[in-house]
């Protein structure tokens, strides 16, 4: 089987009868159980896709195939799937199956979208290294020592080594973009209130976002536009109607914004750096302009995103009380017991220390000092990315501050983790749409991910710049 990048050259495959979706279907089959080692699936619907392309290579053949179809995807393992299991990578949801299907899914298999498995991921999308999974780290198919970034790691890797054609992921904090870098990937996370967060299990709601991965941006584009749109079972979705960005595409010179205290960041890696002055240069070449920004808040980004997504997360998993789903302890004895026993049995580390950590900022004491505090800092932080964006079309800064690292490194210390999601968390606090587009690699053959932010529902033009920058990167 080719290793596609775009559904159109499976379509026109198919068409033309050089493949079909059963063909296509059985091959992933079998490059998921050759690559097991990577450790990207935690559950694979081997005969239901089997089945579902038999019928979509019926579609082809009657003239009537959704814009999906042929495009074989993997679920991260905290979208909400009818009739299959959803374990957020925690042993606490052991067993547990959803009873209705995410909005962005139906809208994937509206589209005849055949959905090959779930893919493994950080516990509950809190990571940054999918090594936080219950079911064992992920494995980065360019160099399995190295982490495949998280905590969408198995949407991320399952894609990147074409176990399926693309992939859906989560970004509350750059779960999308950050995996979608250390594999040479474009990941999109769209604006606050795009695409409906119905049927994705909450981690913070106010920041949590659905978003596509794929080796194209324009199967990037695709998917964005038929996720995106109201709907009524999210009223923090916006109701203007799903755009067209495909048809509405267009070229231009554009104004960028580099942000000063980013690319001087001591910790920035040397090829990170080397590799966004080339682009800076290669811009102002193409005739495009490029400023700079300070922006002194770069500090408090981290923080400011772990006080409120923890405070948010310690509300959200109180559902996970071993009552109504999920783990239940054995060995409770009444219902205090319940609770503390099957929680203590059923979370791993980091979801407890994000809890104890979200309880701890929301309790009376400390509420003013942190979470009100937080949420003012938020608002700072939204208002300075809106006046930036309001004097320039796109952000650019690296997605990452350094290629993909090695299992293990940030593991213990997990203030060194959360340091990793320095330049992707600012997109989350403000809302604002973010894409990682793969860019460069270094010399050892690590994808490098440049990432670029316009302002809320700008969706259109941050793809248009995108085009722009691949264009360049290219020519
Ligand atoms: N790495 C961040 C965290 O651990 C982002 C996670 C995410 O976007 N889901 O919270």
């Amino acid at each position: 089987m080719s290793n596609y990048r775009r559904i159109s050259d499976i379509q026109a495959d198919i068409r033309s009868g050089k493949t079909n979706c059963v063909q296509l279907v059985k091959s992933y089959i079998a490059r998921i159980e050759e690559n097991k080692h990577l450790n990207a699936f935690l559950e694979v619907w081997a005969e239901e896709a089997l089945e579902k392309a038999a019928v979509i290579d019926q579609k082809f053949k009657s003239g009537t195939p959704g814009h999906l179809a042929g495009a074989v995807i993997a679920l991260k393992d905290n979208l909400a799937y009818k009739g299959h299991k959803v374990s957020a990578a925690s042993n606490i949801l052991q067993g547990f199956e959803s009873v209705f299907t995410a909005t962005a899914v139906q809208r994937l298999l509206d589209e005849d979208a055949i959905i090959l498995g779930r893919t493994n991921c950080d516990e509950f999308a809190m990571g940054a290294s999918n090594e936080n999974s219950a079911f064992g780290p992920v494995r980065n198919a360019i160099d399995p020592e190295r982490v495949p970034g998280g905590s969408s790691g198995g949407s991320a890797v399952a894609v990147q080594a074409h176990l399926v054609h693309a992939s859906l992921g989560s970004d509350t904090g750059g779960s999308i973009r950050q995996p979608a870098a250390f594999c040479g990937l474009f990941g999109l996370k769209p604006t606050y209130g795009l695409i409906s967060r119905w049927g994705l299990l909450a981690y913070a709601s106010s920041f949590d976002q659905i978003g596509p991965l794929t080796h194209s941006l324009e199967d990037n584009i695709l998917l964005t536009e038929i996720m995106a749109g109201p709907d009524e079972q999210d009223a923090t979705v916006s109701d203007r109607p799903a755009p067209q960005y495909h048809a509405n595409q267009s070229a231009g010179k554009y104004t960028f914004a580099v942000m000063r205290q980013a690319i001087e960041h001591p910790g920035l890696d040397a090829n990170v750096k080397s590799e966004t002055e080339s682009l800076i240069k290669s811009l102002i070449d193409q005739g495009h302009t490029v400023t700079y920004f300070d922006f002194e808040y770069l500090d408090y980004l981290v923080p400011t995103y772990y006080v409120l997504t923890t405070a948010e997360a310690s509300s959200n998993l109180s559902r996970y009380s071993g009552l109504l789903y999920g783990h239940r302890s054995q060995h409770a004895k009444d219902l205090e017991s319940t609770f503390t026993l099957s929680r203590s049995e059923g979370f791993g580390e980091e979801v407890k220390r994000r809890i104890m950590l979200g309880t701890f900022v929301l309790s009376s004491d400390y509420y003013d000092a942190y979470y009100s505090k937080a949420q003012k800092v938020r608002r700072i932080i939204q208002n300075k990315t809106r006046e930036v964006l309001s004097g320039a079309d796109a952000i650019l800064i690296p997605t990452t501050s350094t290629p993909a690292f090695k299992l293990g490194e940030k593991s213990k210390d997990p203030i060194a983790m959360y340091l990793a999601d320095l330049f992707t968390v600012q997109a989350n606090i403000a809302g604002n749409c973010a894409i990682s587009i793969p860019v460069a690699k270094t010399a050892t053959g690590l994808p490098l991910g440049m990432q670029l932010m316009c302002g809320d529902f700008e969706e259109q033009k941050l793809f248009d710049v995108s085009s722009e920058i691949l264009r360049i990167c290219n020519s």
